[in-house]
């Protein structure tokens, strides 16, 4: 199943469900076709007891009429009664061995229709949602993302599952029965059928007046998955601030928006069942008083016909229309859940159809590292109308490393993020050996860089996992090499289980430095030709830091590297350094330059280093 095909290729089909099966269904067409005969066939083995319970009561039991049955010619059937009711007998069972076999088909087609569907579904969007740029993830909250990943694909999966094979299997057993009961007796076919329209009618104002409903409930919900998931990745904040009651007050308010706007849907729902019941048990009635008074007269000359209603016949035909009531009043419970996975499939596809790629060019060609010369050329950016770096010009080449220092707020992480097209430039142009990052292929560029930033994420699993996270081929003797480098190799053997302690969920059980130890390593273990240390060593104690720094600089004399740090010591060998100042470069040089000059950077050296 191809990753952005949905939308690329069926977007124009309004009505998100048609769009749905257009793709999916169509690649999961033979599940589909197995289910649907397996229904049919299931259905029509299921109509079979009723048909041979009228016969018997007629042709074996009173003995009004002669032993016939459809299909079978009267020279093969029994001639007596004790005979033509074992035969009865061994055609109903049959019948019902019949009908579970075709269940059997049924469930396994409709149920790996389904499955497959959601699966589907679900891997494709999370591959177009990796694929969006970082400004879609800095609007959207995540628990609302995966509110849309998990519960929206979950209830589509329902109805695919139960709503979708019954509209066949209801669709099957009205149209079947109907044109049954105009078979066996056209005037009282009429009568028991004359309610449909009402039930049509009803139906119809139902959807109208539910599908906002749903639509407005599955909002309110990613709502509330948005603040859950924000608040329990926030809880140590919240008990250090003793926030506890405000967090339950927020929390009670966005689940009572969720609650209301359930209760809203609820009662629509539910006067809507009983409705249909009534008009289903109406239409019933009318048919049991009708055809009763025909079978006990004999004929009902003011309903048009003067031919005899048969008690055993008036049986099957009640039986019937039995079956066709209860599935009438299904159709509601079918709509209702189409509703609510419609709302949910347009969910699906607003995330699809999200087109905030960062633009990656159909001729990129593959970044390699020449002089590994990194060069900004009179960049400009803001994450909005504000600009929070202007005019930002600069070279460092393989062997040189490049500092960018300044105040908080001032740009520097953002300046980095730009080289890893993490956003694009407004203004400018960023290259690495001369070639423009935007006609690069966004997996060469961000292979080639080690990237190692303030925000540190280890994923729930082994320090090894995470220090082998994207080198997944990495030996097990690159790994111990990288994590010495890194200066971790020693707290890691102390860990309990070694390189297999598992560090809890963002590496919740490891320090702040030994966090940053692990990236460090997971950064050199991929050993790219270009390195970007945001303040990467921060939690780091200074003796180590200054240990890493070393290794670095002396293994990887060949690398390009820019660094921004807070400690100045750590950058002061640096070949070049930026000082930064609302987002303008306003001083630079090496560092004894920048003494010399006596401006920000002495003033941050003497702050800083005192
Ligand atoms: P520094 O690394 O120098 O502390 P940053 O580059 O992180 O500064 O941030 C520079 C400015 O950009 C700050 O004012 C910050 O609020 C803003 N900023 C940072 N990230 C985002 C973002 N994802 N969306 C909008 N504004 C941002």
């Amino acid at each position: 199943m191809g990753s952005i095909k949905p939308s690329s290729y069926f977007s124009n089909l309004s009505n998100p469900m048609l769009r749905l099966l257009s793709f999916y269904g169509v690649a999961n067409l033979r599940n589909f076709l197995v289910g649907f005969f397996g229904n049919l066939f299931a259905r029509i083995s299921d109509l079979i007891p009723p048909f041979l319970l009228g016969v018997a009561i007629d042709s074996i039991i009173l003995q009004n009429k002669p032993f016939s049955i459809p299909f079978l010619p009267n020279s093969s059937l029994p001639q007596y009664p004790i005979p033509q009711f074992w035969f009865v007998v061994f055609l109903i069972v049959s019948s019902f061995i019949i009908s579970a076999i075709l269940h059997w088909f049924r469930n396994w087609g409709w149920n790996s229709f389904s499955q497959n569907i959601q699966h589907a579904i679900r891997i494709d969007t999370y591959a177009h949602l990796q694929n969006l740029n970082m400004d879609f993830f800095d609007k959207k909250h995540k628990g609302e993302l995966m509110s849309i990943l998990s519960n929206d694909v979950n209830r589509l999966e329902i109805f695919l599952n139960d709503g979708f094979n019954s509209i066949f299997r209801l669709s099957i057993m009205v149209l079947g029965i109907a044109i049954l009961l105009f078979f066996m007796n056209p005037p009282l076919a009429v009568v028991s059928l004359v309610t449909i329209p009402l039930i049509a009618f009803f139906t119809y104002n139902f959807t109208k007046s539910i599908q906002p409903k749903y639509a407005t409930v599955r909002a309110t919900v990613g709502k509330l998955h948005s603040r859950l998931k924000q608040n329990l990745n926030a809880i140590q904040l919240i008990k250090l601030y003793n926030t506890e009651s405000y967090e339950s007050n927020r929390v009670e308010k966005i689940s009572l928006d969720y609650y209301h706007a359930n209760w809203d849907s609820i009662t629509t729902r539910i006067k809507f069942f009983p409705s249909l019941q009534v008009i289903s048990g109406i239409g019933f009635t009318m048919t049991f008083i009708v055809g009763g008074f025909w079978v006990m007269s004999g004929d009902l000359p003011w309903i048009f016909s003067t031919r005899r209603l048969y008690a055993g016949e008036f049986v099957t035909f009640i039986l019937l229309h039995q079956q066709l009531v209860w599935p009438m009043t299904q159709f509601g419970q079918v709509i209702n859940m189409y509703q609510r996975a419609r709302a949910s499939t347009v969910r699906i596809f607003g995330l699809i159809d999200e087109n905030n790629l960062i633009y990656e060019k159909s001729n990129a060609s593959e970044l390699t590292i020449d002089s590994g010369m990194i060069t900004y050329q009179n960049v400009s950016f803001g994450y909005s109308e504000d600009k929070i770096l202007s005019d930002i010009s600069f070279t460092a080449g393989k062997g040189e490393s490049l500092a960018i220092v300044g105040h908080s707020g001032s740009g520097k992480s953002t300046l980095l993020r730009l080289l890893l097209r993490l956003y694009d430039a407004n203004e400018g142009s960023i290259q690495i050996d001369g070639t423009d990052i935007r006609d690069l292929s966004l997996k060469s560029l961000r292979n080639k860089i080690g990237y190692v930033g303030q925000d540190i994420f280890l994923f729930h699993g082994t320090v090894k996992e995470n220090i082998q996270y994207g080198t997944f081929d990495a030996t097990e003797e690159e790994i111990i090499q990288s994590s010495k480098a890194a200066e971790s190799h020693d707290f890691i053997m102390n860990l309990p289980n070694g390189y297999d302690t598992i560090v809890g969920e963002r590496g919740i059980k490891l320090s702040g430095g030994q966090r940053q130890r692990i990236a460090i390593a997971r950064a050199l273990l991929k050993d790219p030709p270009i390195f970007l240390f945001d303040e990467a060593t921060s939690d780091v104690d200074t003796p180590t830091e200054s240990l890493i720094l070393n290794f670095i600089k002396t293994r990887h004399s060949e690398k390009t590297i820019l660094a921004i740090a807070h400690r100045l010591s750590t950058i002061q060998d640096s070949t070049n350094i930026l000082v930064l100042q609302n987002g303008i470069v306003t001083e630079r040089g090496s560092h004894q330059d920048l003494l010399d000059q006596r401006g920000l950077y002495f003033e941050l050296w003497h702050s800083r280093n005192t």
